[in-house]
């Protein structure tokens, strides 16, 4: 896991570095484009496709933007009459001048990014933009405001989380997060992880975030998941693999 920050330096900048842009396959397909896909609609934000009364996913109809995102998850308390934009689209970013500063996936769901602290952010971006799911799986990254997921703080991104390198786009920096899994320390980009099918989810008991690498998200290791993402067994459970 993480090593502890080195206290003298905790002062000093961190300079983001500017990732090589990662195009997933949702972005400039045909399929999917307007109307017509919302019941296999995954939302861009837990990843879950479920939609309740009161929460349905609302699918943005910005020109070749594929967000599809739970009310409760992008914090639209109702759902507009007419046509929906994710932010990105309302302020006429896309395509694709509202990247993640923490990881490299072009596309999807965005929030502002309210506070940088000790982050320079790469290039002079006349905005900062963090993916919602990265807020909600990088354990350092703050939401101000859950009721409308907005305000998104990097103030307390450590200097060695954004060295952990992704084993997915092989790039490091940005925000990756650690395979939850006993001592697996393997680290990936939460987007990077979603694109390649690993398993990332919410811990049954109390809805802390866990992803799980590309060896831990194999159907082997489905059931030791399970038990943990049910809370029956601690997260530091050094199992030897089935
Ligand atoms: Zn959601
Ligand atoms: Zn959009
Ligand atoms: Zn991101
Ligand atoms: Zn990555
Ligand atoms: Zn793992």
């Amino acid at each position: 896991m993480l090593v502890a920050e080195d206290v003298a330096a905790s002062d000093a900048a961190i300079q983001l570095p500017q990732l090589k842009a990662v195009h997933p396959a949702w972005q400039g397909g045909d399929s999917g484009e307007g109307e017509g896909s919302e019941e296999d609609a995954v939302c861009s934000v837990c990843f879950d496709g479920d939609a309740v009364a009161g929460n349905v996913i609302l699918l943005c109809e910005g020109k070749g933007c594929s967000v599809a995102v739970h009310q409760m998850c992008y914090g639209v308390s109702t759902v507009p009459k007419g046509r929906w934009l994710c932010e990105a689209c309302k302020a006429k970013l896309n395509p694709w001048g509202a990247n993640c500063c923490v990881c490299p996936m072009v596309g999807s769901a965005v929030k502002k990014v309210a506070s940088l602290g000790r982050l320079v952010p790469a290039g002079k971006p006349k905005a900062v933009h963090c993916h919602l799911a990265c807020a909600l799986w990088v354990p350092e990254i703050e939401l101000a405001n859950h009721e409308q997921m907005a305000g998104v703080r990097l103030d307390k991104l450590t200097a060695a989380r954004t060295r952990l390198r992704c084993e997915l786009c092989k790039q490091a920096g940005g925000g990756s997060v650690q395979c939850a899994m006993g001592t697996c320390c393997r680290s990936f980009h939460v987007l990077c992880g979603h694109v390649a099918g690993q398993t990332l989810t919410f811990r049954s008991t109390d809805g802390e975030p866990l992803a799980f690498c590309e060896l831990h998200s194999r159907p082997a290791f489905e059931k030791l998941v399970e038990e943990l993402v049910d809370g029956k067994r601690p997260l530091e459970f050094q199992g030897t693999p089935p």
